[in-house]
């Protein structure tokens, strides 16, 4: 491991609109070799106090600020984006891992994310205009946000957050993964000429920040995304003050391929399901039902497309995955392919971590291990994909419905209403037929179950950072 920093060593937190340095600071590497590539700010509990003071203090007037002018300086905000995605996405790739290219549409997104939310619009509705009485129900925003984010899109996690929480009339305080702070504490820097002093703030932190964050008694709303695990913190740490809370959590989405699919498409179509972004994405497909009429086919033409596809240093063109992007989660996604081994599962392709530094895990593809085994009710989120053997509906559909997941699900079928029967009976918070994880900022998705609370995106996510307040003027 290299010792001196190559990438950013003097990145601040924006608090109060100001740069503010860290008192102490703490290590940020690069997953692809493992080097230190800077130091991040690590935020103290009384820099937290006066972040989420001034923050509070702004959302006074940023609540009066009018509903268009809001939008105008969400359009600001992506025309600076837009003119930094290259500099923004090098942080990507150097912090999280991401092919080059792929972290600039990352960046990029965010941007579009900006402008299409501030086409959305709140609704008042009136509920009585009569000689009597006047009653109107408005929405209205919550105060301060906080926006805590995972480290598997550190830009792209923000097109959620960021947008409507500030188009709502929120301040928001943003605290990236302690892996990925980088691209996020220069965005803020970046904003913070565009946005009135407190209105957006960054802090980074390694340790409790987190915690502190979600549970301070200035905060107003957690917009939180990450694992099941902190979700749960979260909703704790927030009881005491009844804090709002929108949790984003994890999945275990399965997808169902029925008989008729065309193999060799299906194949490609599903390699990128699962392992897009090496497989850390919360909607990615984790679990693959097959019927057991095409699994010897499709699953055979799985490998053979794995094995044309180019892992390695992200920064080359021609990489299409990176390596896991950080030791913790290296070594889950490792543990879980020991665990297949020790039980004796089959790999059809991978399961070997190739000699060399950097968090790489080959794509890996366990053969029709056991429903109960820990590949198929663990979340990996990493590049391995058990691959399962089904032959009836009703039974596929009770083992893709078990769990305490409900985030994601897929149904793949040269027939979509065949494939439709079967997706109105999966409980999950979306249901794909023919396709996977199309998002985009006018549709609403979350988790049931244990896969979250609430929903970001589209109307009703903006709604989500904002409260019915109903107003009647008696009249005469
Ligand atoms: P974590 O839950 O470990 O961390 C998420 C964020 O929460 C980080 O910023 C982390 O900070 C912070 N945090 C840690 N402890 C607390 C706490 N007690 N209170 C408040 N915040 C805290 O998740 P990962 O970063 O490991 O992300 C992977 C998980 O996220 C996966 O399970 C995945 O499914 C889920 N995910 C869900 C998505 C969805 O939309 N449903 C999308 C993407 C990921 P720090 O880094 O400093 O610990």
């Amino acid at each position: 491991m290299s010792h001196s920093p190559t990438v950013a060593t003097n990145l601040t937190m924006t608090i109060g609109g100001a740069a503010v340095s860290g008192r102490s600071s703490f290590e940020v590497v690069n997953p692809t070799d493992e080097a230190l590539i800077a130091y991040a700010p690590e935020c103290t509990r009384e820099q937290l106090d006066h972040a989420v003071l001034a923050a509070r203090t702004a959302a006074r007037t940023w609540a009066a600020v009018p509903f268009a002018q809001r939008r105008r300086l969400l359009h600001e905000m992506a025309d600076v984006i837009d003119a930094h995605v290259d500099e923004l996405g090098r942080l990507v790739t150097a912090e999280q891992g991401k092919p080059s290219a792929v972290a600039a549409a990352e960046v990029a997104g965010l941007a579009y994310w900006l402008r299409e939310t501030a086409a959305l619009t709140l609704p008042e509705t009136v509920n009585e205009d009569s000689g009597e009485r006047l009653s109107v129900t408005r929405r209205v925003p919550l105060g301060v946000v906080a926006a805590i984010t995972p480290w598997n899109y550190p830009m792209g996690q923000l097109s959620f957050k960021l947008g409507p929480a500030l188009l709502a009339g929120n301040t928001v305080v943003v605290k990236p993964s302690a892996f990925t702070p980088l691209s996020t504490l220069r965005l803020g820097e970046l904003l913070r000429d565009v946005l009135p002093a407190g209105v957006l703030t960054v802090v980074s932190g390694s340790g409790d920040l987190g915690a502190w964050l979600s549970g301070h008694p200035g905060i107003d709303k957690v917009s939180f995304t990450g694992s099941t695990a902190t979700g749960r913190a979260v909703m704790a740490g927030a009881a005491p003050t009844l804090t709002r809370i929108t949790l984003e959590l994890g999945g275990n989405d399965p997808a169902i391929v029925l008989p008729d699919v065309d193999v060799p498409s299906m194949a490609e179509k599903l390699f990128w399901a699962a392992f897009s972004n090496t497989g850390q994405i919360c909607l990615a497909v984790k679990r693959v039902y097959i019927h057991a009429d095409i699994y010897d086919e499709l699953t055979r033409s799985l490998a053979d497309y794995a094995a044309t596809i180019r892992m390695g240093d992200p920064t080359q063109e021609g990489t299409q995955l990176g390596p896991i992007s950080n030791r913790r989660q290296y070594e889950t996604v490792l543990d879980l392919i020991e665990d297949c081994r020790r039980q004796g599962h089959t790999f059809l392709t991978g399961g070997t971590p190739a000699p060399r530094p950097g968090f790489f895990v080959p794509v890996t593809l366990v053969d029709n291990p056991p429903e109960e085994s820990r590949i198929v009710r663990e979340e990996q989120f990493g590049p391995v994909l058990p691959l399962l053997r089904f032959d009836d509906v009703d039974d596929v559909v009770a083992r893709a419905n078990a769990g305490e997941y409900a985030l994601g699900a897929s149904v793949w079928s040269a027939d979509p209403d065949a494939a439709l029967a079967i997706a109105r009976r999966l409980d999950a918070g979306t249901v794909w037929v023919n396709e996977i994880m199309h998002l985009t900022p006018q549709v609403a998705f979350g988790g049931r179950k244990q896969s979250g609370i609430g929903v970001e995106s589209g109307h009703e996510g903006l709604l989500e950072f904002t409260e019915a307040q109903t107003i009647t003027v008696r009249r005469g």
